[in-house]
């Protein structure tokens, strides 16, 4: 690719002139390149030019983005793909085999626990779910030779329980053979870099902050070159490609990311903060506040503590929908870290179709709220919020 077609990003040292010398990275909607000859196509398979083929290879896009979330990861490659659950499904078949097994902190998203326990498993991959911060646990779970990954959040859905990625490293280095895969979504780069607490791999559904405007869906792996090269080749089998219209609007949102996740976090810990003094909440989860389970761990090893705030109101489902319904500014739907603010019961979206003993057993409490902070004026979320527990006298 010539340096006037390069819309790669200009950092690291990778002094490139921008593709038209716009300011803005040009969105590349190609399924297919040209070559001009076939000594052009064999100059390409031989390796001597860098250059695109096909669209389910490589987009120059797509690879803009992937640049700068490697950056942002403080990791040298990343990896893109068409949704958070194309990057988890795709690099879990890149990395497991039949016989291999795996360990997996609970509270973490459903979908990929899903995919963990029904579909790897049907193809012999075993797992064993341990609690986030049970160490004892993680270590006792590994099954030395069998294993071959510890999947972790950090922090959880919807408890925000925050893992010790040291730690966590820690025991990965003690099991020859083990990596270490965090999905950082609800931190973000601004506030956590697990690629540099020793994680071997950092997944992000980019679909919640990095996009940042509840407008595309998408998902990233970051970590070692010869890690990620092979979870892009493996992409290329699956096809959970990103597009070059959805690369162009992370892009653009990537830009504004340590703008709102800054304002996000300190919208969240005011609103956590005052949740707990509202008689109508029995209890608050954020790692931001003192009374969080992991607030000594999330201290030491976040720089902010998300958006994302879960509290119970007294009184149950009922009560927690009574609270849904009365907001006006918070809206409901699922989904989480755009510039909206969004309100949901877990009773009633991710867990629906199960009766309160089993939520119970998993531990999803009937008036639980999920509080995704926004970037709206703080007093607005707030008098929202208060107006709506007001409808519980
Ligand atoms: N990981 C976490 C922590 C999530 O919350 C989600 C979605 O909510 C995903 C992965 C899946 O991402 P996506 O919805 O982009 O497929």
């Amino acid at each position: 690719m010539s340096d006037a077609l390069d819309t790669r990003c200009v950092h690291a040292g990778q002094p490139r002139r921008k593709a038209f010398d716009a300011i803005t990275t040009p969105v590349v909607l190609s399924a297919t390149y040209t070559f001009e000859s076939t000594r052009a196509l064999r100059a390409y398979f031989d390796g001597e030019v860098e250059r695109e083929e096909y669209g389910r290879y490589g987009n120059p896009t797509v690879k803009a983005a992937e640049a700068k979330i490697a950056a942002l990861d403080g990791a040298p490659d990343c990896a893109l793909f068409s949704s958070g659950m194309a990057a988890v499904t795709t690099t879990l078949l890149a990395m497991l085999k039949q016989g291999d097994h795996l360990v997996l902190t609970s509270d973490c998203y459903r979908r990929t626990r899903q995919f963990i326990g029904t579909v790897l498993q049907r193809f012999g991959v075993t797992s064993t779910l341990v609690e986030p911060g049970d160490l004892e646990a993680l270590e006792a779970a590994i099954r030395p030779g069998a294993t071959k990954l510890i999947v972790s959040e950090s922090p959880t859905n919807p408890y925000l329980r925050v893992a010790d990625l040291k730690a966590l490293a820690e025991v990965r280095d003690r099991h020859a053979g083990v990596k270490l895969l965090i999905d950082s979504t609800f931190a973000t780069p601004v506030n956590q870099r697990p690629f540099e607490l020793g994680a071997d791999l950092v997944l992000h559904s980019a679909t919640k902050y990095l996009g940042g405007h509840n407008d595309l869906l998408a998902g990233s792996v970051s970590g070692r070159p010869g890690l990620v090269q092979a979870l892009k080749d493996f992409r290329g089998v699956m096809g959970g490609v990103l597009d070059g219209h959805s690369a162009s609007l992370l892009l653009r949102g990537l830009k504004t990311l340590h703008l709102r996740v800054r304002a996000q976090n300190e919208s969240a810990l005011a609103i956590a903060r005052w949740l707990e003094r509202q008689p109508q909440v029995e209890r608050v989860y954020y790692p931001g506040l003192e009374s969080h389970p992991d607030f000594a761990v999330a201290q030491a090893q976040m720089a902010g503590f998300g958006a994302v705030v879960s509290f119970v109101v007294k009184g149950g489902l009922d009560a927690g929908s009574k609270v849904v319904d009365a907001c006006r500014l918070a809206t409901l739907a699922p989904s989480l870290g755009g510039t909206e603010t969004l309100i949901e019961q877990p009773a009633l979206m991710s867990f629906y179709e199960l009766t309160p003993e089993q939520r119970a057993a998993i531990g999803i409490q009937e008036g639980l709220i999920r509080f995704s902070v926004g970037v709206e004026a703080l007093g607005d979320i707030q008098a929202d919020l208060e107006r709506a527990l007001a409808v519980l006298g």
